[in-house]
C-alpha cells in the first residue's frame, strides 16, 4: 500500500548536533551514518592528520583549521526511519550559523566531553534550544579516558543548564577501566569487552538490577559500585517524565565512547523511541501542522556558495515544513511575490549529491539558487500566502573596515561581498554618506574566513582594518538626524539600507540616550 503523507513525515527524525569543540561531534556523526550504512568508513580525526577528512568537515578551511565551519546536512536509513541529521560547526565564532540551524530541526543532540564538562559554548548553544522548547539529548562521551565523576558531570549539567536531568544508562568505571554501561533503560548491561564475559555484548538484569549469571563481571566492584549508584539515582533522581522530554525540561543522558563507538547504538535506539517527528510551525497564520496541507511549504535557514569547487554554485538550505516536495513544483518566495519552480534540487550526504525525488516535512532539501533567495525567505506552493517567524538574527560585535587591494579587480569584490553577506557568513554596513564598506561579525574567526573564501572563491585580495568593539543600534529613519552622529558613535547603513549607530562602548551610548530620550534605540538578538 502506497505511504500516506502523514505516514511519510512520521518516519522523519531531525536533529542538530552540538557541542563545545572537541567534544566528539564529528566522531559520533560519523558512528551514526556507519549504523545507517550512509559512508563505508569512518574516517576518524587522526585521518585529518593524514589528509583523510570527516564527511562532514568538508570545506578547505575547516580541513586547514581542523573545525567544523558550517553546518552540514546529512542523511540516515535508520530502522525503517529516515534520520536528518544537521551538523553544527562547534567554534563560538559561527554560533550565529547554529542558531539558525536549531531552528529548523525538531530536537537536538548534546555532547559533553566527560573530561571536561559543561563548557561555555555548550551553555550558550544549549539556552537557544530552551528558547525554543524543543528536546534535547546528552551524550557524555570519552568515557573511554578517565574524566570527571558522573556524578558530578549530572549535578553540573543541572546546575549550569538549569534543566532536569535522567540518566538512561550509567557508566561501570572510565578509562582503563571502562568495563561497559548499566543500561538503566533496557535493563540490561553492555559490555565493553563481551570476550571477557562469555562473548556476551548484553547481559540481563534481574527484578532487583542484578545481573542474571555468574560472569567475571560480578565479582567486580566498578559494577557494584555502579548498581549502587543507581539505586541512589532511583531514590534521589528525577522521574522519567516522557512528556518533560517532549518540551525540553528533562534531558535523557547516555553514556559512551564514540571513538570506540561504544554505546552510541544504544543511544540512537534510545533516542529514535523518544525524538519527535516533525512538528507544526509557527507562521503569522497560526500553527502550520505539517500534513495539514499538502501543499509545499518551507523556509530557507541556511545559504552556501562554492560548497564544491568542482560544482561552484550557491546551495539554499529549505526546512519542508508541510506538504511534499516533487521535482518541478512552482513556488512563490512570500518576500518578493517571486514565482520558481523547484526543479534543480539535492539532498545531501556533506560532499556528494544527489537529486530529490520526494521529500516531506522534516526533510532537508538544497535549492540551486542564483540570487534570489535569502536567509528566513519563506516559499510555499499554492495560492494561500504562508509567511514563518523570523529566524534570529544577531547584533554584530566585531567590526572592520574592508576595502579592495587591487582597484582595478572592483567587480569580483563587489560580487563576491554581496554573495556571502547573502549567505549569512557576514554582516555588511556602509558609513552613512561615504559609503566605506563595514563587515559585522560575531567572532573574530569569521573575518578571517570571508578574507580567506573572497580570496580562493572570487580571487579579489582584500585590506581589512578592524575598528575593535562597537555596540550597534538601530534607529527608525525618521528619527534621524545626520548631525547626531559623532567619532564616538558612527553613523551607518545597514544592507537594507536601515540607520544604525556603532557605539565606541556603553558610555557613548548611554550619553546618546540622555541627549535623545525621544529616540529609540533597536537591537538584535
Ligand atoms: P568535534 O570538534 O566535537 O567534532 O570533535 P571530534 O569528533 O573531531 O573529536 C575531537 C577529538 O576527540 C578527536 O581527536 C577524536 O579522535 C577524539 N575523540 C572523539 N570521541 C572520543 C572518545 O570517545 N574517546 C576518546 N578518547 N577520544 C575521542
Amino acid at each position: 500500500m502506497a505511504q500516506t503523507l502523514t505516514d511519510k513525515v512520521n518516519t522523519r527524525k531531525t536533529f542538530a548536533i552540538i557541542s563545545h569543540p572537541d567534544a566528539g561531534k564529528t566522531t559520533i556523526t560519523e558512528q551514526l551514518l556507519l549504523f545507517g550504512g550512509a559512508i563505508r568508513q569512518a574516517g576518524t580525526v587522526k585521518g585529518k592528520k593524514s589528509g583523510k577528512f570527516a564527511k562532514s568537515d568538508w570545506m578547505k578551511i575547516e580541513q586547514q583549521r581542523g573545525i567544523s565551519v558550517t553546518s552540514s546536512v546529512m542523511q540516515v536509513d535508520y530502522d525503517g526511519l529516515q534520520i536528518n541529521i544537521l551538523d553544527t560547526p562547534g567554534h563560538e565564532d559561527f554560533s550565529e550559523d547554529t542558531y539558525r540551524t536549531l531552528m529548523a530541526v525538531d530536537s537536538a543532540v548534546m555532547v559533553i566531553d566527560s573530561g571536561k564538562g559543561i563548557e561555555p559554548q555548550t551553555k550558550k548553544l544549549f539556552k537557544v534550544c530552551r528558547m525554543r522548547g524543543i528536546p534535547i539529548f546528552t551524550f557524555i562521551n570519552k568515557l573511554d579516558r578517565d574524566g570527571r565523576e558522573p556524578m558530578d558531570l549530572i549535578a553540573e549539567l543541572e546546575e549550569v543548564l538549569e534543566i532536569d536531568a535522567y540518566p538512561m544508562n550509567w557508566p561501570m568505571g572510565m578509562g582503563k577501566n571502562f568495563l561497559g554501561i548499566y543500561d538503566i533503560y533496557n535493563n540490561r548491561v553492555e559490555l565493553t569487552h563481551p570476550e571477557q564475559n562469555g562473548d556476551n555484548d548484553f547481559l540481563p538484569l534481574d527484578e532487583d538490577g542484578a545481573i542474571i549469571g555468574d560472569y567475571p563481571i560480578t565479582e567486580s566492584t566498578i559494577y557494584t559500585q555502579a548498581m549502587e549508584d543507581v539505586l541512589l539515582l532511583n531514590e534521589a533522581g528525577n522521574p522519567f517524565d516522557e512528556e518533560a522530554i517532549a518540551n525540553g525540561e528533562l534531558t535523557p543522558v547516555f553514556f559512551g565512547s564514540a571513538l570506540t563507538g561504544f554505546g552510541v547504538q544504544t543511544f540512537l535506539d534510545a533516542y529514535i523511541d523518544f525524538a519527535p517527528s516533525p512538528a507544526a510551525k509557527k507562521t503569522e497564520e497560526g500553527e502550520l501542522i505539517p500534513t495539514s496541507k499538502e501543499d509545499l511549504t518551507g523556509f530557507i535557514f541556511k545559504i552556501q556558495a562554492n560548497m564544491n569547487p568542482a560544482h561552484r554554485d550557491r546551495i539554499a538550505f529549505m526546512r519542508i515544513c508541510s506538504g511534499e516536495f516533487e521535482p518541478g513544483v512552482d513556488v512563490t518566495i512570500q518576500r518578493t511575490g517571486k514565482k520558481l519552480k523547484l526543479s534543480h534540487t539535492t539532498q545531501f550526504m556533506a560532499d556528494s549529491r544527489e537529486s530529490v525525488k520526494s521529500a516531506v516535512a522534516g526533510d532537508i532539501i538544497g535549492l540551486y539558487d542564483t540570487g534570489n533567495l535569502q536567509i528566513g525567505d519563506t516559499l510555499y506552493e499554492g495560492k494561500n500566502k504562508v509567511q514563518f517567524e523570523a529566524l534570529p538574527q544577531f547584533t554584530p560585535e566585531l567590526f572592520m573596515k574592508v576595502t579592495p587591494k587591487n582597484v582595478m579587480k572592483q567587480k569580483s569584490f563587489y560580487k563576491g561581498i554581496q554573495q556571502l553577506v547573502q549567505e549569512g557568513a557576514i554582516q555588511l554596513y556602509k558609513t552613512y554618506h561615504t559609503e566605506e564598506f563595514i563587515l559585522g561579525a560575531v567572532g573574530q574567526l569569521q573575518f578571517e574566513v570571508f578574507q580567506f573564501r573572497l580570496l580562493n572563491e572570487y580571487n579579489s585580495e582584500v585590506d581589512m582594518t578592524p575598528m575593535g568593539s562597537k555596540i550597534a543600534r538601530w534607529i527608525e529613519e525618521e528619527d534621524l538626524d545626520v548631525n547626531m552622529s559623532s567619532s564616538r558613535n558612527l553613523l551607518c547603513k545597514d544592507r537594507f539600507d536601515n540607520p544604525v549607530f556603532l557605539f565606541e562602548n556603553q558610555f557613548a551610548m548611554r550619553w546618546f540616550e540622555d541627549k535623545y530620550p525621544e529616540v529609540k534605540l533597536k537591537s538584535l538578538l
